[in-house]
């Protein structure tokens, strides 16, 4: 059973629906050209088209011997050539077979390869094929995997291994990407004292900042890291306004409803602002503005938050900016190892764990725990106004899908 949302909370899709227009108003399209191996995690600028098909020339998939299949008649008939993998062979002699190793081109008038296995050799060293041939059996033809001319990667593919694997075999060095966005992370919070310092009384580690700041490198993005902000208008003002030359700032903290607004304040001073309150859990309060300029987006201070509102709407947001077609995380659907019995107005991101393709819950849910997501495999869905018996499918994001 599903249900709407609360009329005083917006729903995860008009939030992302606004944040994603707002990301294709202001895309970054600045372009340079990078070697192979620095493209990771960037995203291409032009399309990937093949310059020659692949295979470039017909090859043998398997350890065997290369002949025509016309000449197979049952008789033994003699090797003429060896060929590995890297040599460029004779034209098959008409009536004989060449020994061929998987990878090696297949020689001018040779159409199908048999494998050692099925073959005997005899004492004179002539082969015996022991059962009738295919013509093309094992044998990978020229351009299988990609014809000349073709479009491999489209502009708009962030550059993973398999991606920029992709881009080896086409014999690419270089490639044309879009610049990384810069954002910068500022935490938000008088509590906060880096690791490695002396916690005071009321004091917590400022966990958020090595959250934030990890994600966005694994997502390409130069991260400008801002350090801590204390509850501060002027100090906020003063901050804000040096973070001129960004992309983005990402702050984490300040935006909980009965707090003293900072953040809020600044931008409304210094720009535009919206808050939103979002029918999600962990993460409902979100700001979205500009300052001078720069667009900020304020994420929950609790991390559980932090890392549920950075997945479901400010990577999207950053991929976008780039471009990126597909920028929401793939999710599928597995049993309930748990019941849901009582509805919620908002939607639940259950941090949860996959066992025997089952979902179970990590017992603490609540939003300032981070270790449950450091348990978890990904995040459970569960719609507002849902209710749920154990075994029924619940929607699974993996989170190794947010950390690509
Ligand atoms: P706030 O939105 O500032 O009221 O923060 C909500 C909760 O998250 C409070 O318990 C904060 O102490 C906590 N919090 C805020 N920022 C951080 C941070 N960077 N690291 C860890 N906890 C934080
Ligand atoms: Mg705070």
């Amino acid at each position: 059973m599903t249900g709407s949302v609360h009329p005083a909370l917006m729903s995860l899709e008009t939030a992302l629906e606004r944040l994603l227009e707002l990301a294709e108003a202001t895309p970054i399209s600045e372009r340079e050209t990078l070697p192979l191996g620095e493209a990771r995690s960037r995203v291409l600028a032009a399309p990937l088209v093949a310059d020659f098909d692949l295979p470039p020339w017909p090859n043998s998939a398997m350890d065997g011997y290369a002949l025509r299949q016309a000449d197979w008649l049952g008789e033994p008939l003699v090797v003429s050539q060896r060929i590995f993998a890297g040599q460029a062979p004779e034209p098959l002699e008409a009536g004989s077979c060449a020994r061929i190793f998987t990878g090696a081109p297949l020689p001018e008038g040779a159409d199908c390869v048999e494998m050692q296995e099925n073959v005997e050799i005899l004492a004179d060293g002539r082969v015996r094929f022991l059962q009738p041939l295919k013509p093309g059996q094992h044998v990978r033809p020229q351009g299988q995997e990609t014809r000349q001319g073709e479009t491999v990667l489209n502009a708009g593919t962030r550059l993973g291994p398999v991606q920029l694997g992709l881009c080896a075999t086409l014999g690419v060095a270089e490639l044309q990407v879009l610049r990384q966005p810069r954002v910068a992370v500022l935490s938000t919070g008088d509590e906060l004292v880096e690791p490695g310092q002396p916690l005071g009384p009321g004091q917590i580690y400022n966990s958020n900042r090595r959250l934030l700041c990890s994600l966005l490198e694994q997502l390409g993005c130069e991260v400008v890291d801002a350090g801590i902000l204390p509850d501060d208008l002027a100090l906020t003002r003063t901050k804000l306004g040096e973070l001129s030359a960004v992309d983005l700032i990402l702050s984490t903290g300040g935006v909980s409803v009965g707090e003293a607004d900072f953040l809020g304040q600044a931008l409304r001073e210094g720009g535009e602002l919206a808050l939103w309150k979002l029918a999600i859990k962990p993460g409902k309060p979100l700001t979205f503005g500009h300052y001078q300029g720069v667009p900020v987006l304020g994420l929950p201070g609790n991390p559980a938050s932090t890392l549920v509102t950075f997945a479901l709407l400010a990577r999207p947001y950053l991929l976008r900016r780039l471009g990126v077609a597909k920028v929401t995380p793939l999710q599928f659907q597995v049993p309930a190892g748990f019941a849901w019995p009582k509805a919620g107005t908002r939607r639940e991101f259950l941090r949860a764990r996959l066992e025997n393709c089952t979902a179970v819950l990590y017992a603490n849910q609540s939003s300032g725990v981070l270790r449950g997501v450091a348990w978890a495999d990904g995040l459970v869905e569960i719609r507002e106004g849902a209710t749920l018996v154990e075994g029924q499918p619940v929607t699974f994001i993996p989170l190794s899908e947010l950390l690509l």
